[in-house]
């Protein structure tokens, strides 16, 4: 496909329409957009521009950002293979998970580089072309899950951005797997992750400090998966934040995936944990939980922290239950969270897409504006209220100005 083009009939957000002091709909416009080298050049009026360049017809199709799954396991999922449910494991205790997992991943290491290429495939056609794939780094697999992840990706390359958490999947200091993690650290991987440094590792200081000094010396960012107690992880979160305190080179480069102990304290602690995990950068990738671990986000993110989702899993030995759509977990959000009003819903979408939306609060239009990139999704919708009501399919996906996904 050529690098150089003119996408006709892009149905743009332009403003709200508003009626007796309330939005009830959201005006939209045709436009032309001219993409150059991966990034939006001119973004015109229907008629303003007459070019000699290739036309693609967008057909009056809704234009989206691109949509991001930042929690992911590429390299351990049962998508493509023959249907299995998740086994019967007193909610999921990690050390039962942990045994079930030095069984399985022998068996899913063979042909782990097929799979995770179906996985990727389904993302693009849900269209997200930004990813976080988290990866294991343990005894059994050593480094093959990440080597075969690796290779897996390598047929994308120019297709998705997809960065990888080395994951110390059965405990960092439990199964000794530092220096296999500085190895893999070395291999490519941007982040450095973690898991449950007081459940799993028994040790909440020393874990802790383990994962922040393999993070500093190989200057990578940290990810860590936090499924403890109100009663062990809110003070793992406390040690993490003063530790920042003393490193500043990571602050705004720490993630705290899943953190359900958020969801077991008060609004008031949630609400000064939440304002020190904004000064000092840290972020929190959530699933969005439904039942008892519904999670306070509405309040994090008025805090200021940056809120992330993802897929986590497709279908694993964790859940049967992933679809691999951003833009179901927006739904699930504007479930959750808001109503099913046009403004509730057109604000949704920002749990999706890294907080890029075509409108801001007052209805202005800030994406897409020429410069750029060309990271979007097309999809048969009148507007991003509807998109996250009704999740319309994917029409085409866009990464870098070329197009890597059209059902
Ligand atoms: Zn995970």
């Amino acid at each position: 496909m050529t690098d150089h083009f003119i996408l006709i009939n892009v149905r743009l957000e332009t403003g709200f329409i508003e009626n007796d002091g309330h939005i009830q709909g959201t005006q939209c416009d045709l436009f032309n957009i001219e993409i150059k080298d991966g990034q939006m050049v001119a973004i015109c009026g229907q008629n303003e521009v007459q070019s000699a360049l290739p036309q693609i017809d967008a057909d009056g199709m809704l234009m989206l950002p691109t949509l991001r799954d930042m929690h992911i396991h590429l390299d351990k999922t049962f998508y493509g293979r023959a249907w299995r449910a998740a086994k019967p494991n007193n909610e999921q205790d990690i050390f039962q998970m942990i045994a079930l997992e030095q069984q399985l991943l022998p068996t899913l290491l063979p042909d782990s580089v097929e799979h995770a290429q179906q996985l990727i495939a389904l993302l693009l056609s849900k269209g997200s072309t930004v990813i976080r794939s988290h990866c294991n780094i343990d005894p059994v697999s050593g480094l093959r899950s990440l080597e075969h992840l690796l290779q897996a990706l390598e047929a994308f390359n120019g297709q998705i951005e997809c960065e990888i958490v080395a994951f110390p999947q059965h405990g960092l200091l439990r199964s000794g797997v530092a220096s296999l993690m500085r190895e893999a650290l070395a291999l490519g991987c941007q982040w450095t992750g973690g898991l449950d440094p007081a459940k799993v590792d028994g040790d909440m200081q020393r874990s802790l400090d383990a994962m922040l000094t393999l993070a500093h010396d190989s200057g990578t960012g940290v990810d860590i998966h936090l499924h403890e107690a109100a009663s062990t992880g809110i003070p793992c979160i406390h040690h993490l934040l003063n530790a920042l305190e003393y490193t500043p080179e990571l602050q705004g480069r720490v993630t705290i995936s899943h953190a359900y102990c958020l969801a077991q304290i008060s609004d008031v602690e949630v609400q000064a944990l939440g304002e020190r995990m904004a000064a000092l950068g840290v972020s929190l990738s959530s699933g969005l939980p439904l039942g008892k671990n519904v999670m306070p986000l509405p309040l994090l993110r008025k805090c200021g922290v940056k809120l992330m989702t993802g897929t986590d899993s497709v279908i694993d030995h964790w859940s049967p239950f992933g679809s691999g759509s951003m833009l179901e977990k927006a739904n699930l959000w504007a479930q959750l969270y808001g109503r099913g009003t046009e403004y509730a819903l057109n604000r949704a979408l920002t749990i999706a897409t890294g907080d890029i939306l075509p409108l801001d609060e007052q209805g202005a239009r800030i994406w897409p504006l020429a410069g750029d990139a060309a990271d979007f999704i097309l999809l048969n919708a009148s507007c991003s209220a509807e998109a996250v009501a009704r999740q319309p399919a994917i029409s085409a996906s866009y990464f870098r100005g070329q197009q890597v996904y059209r059902a």
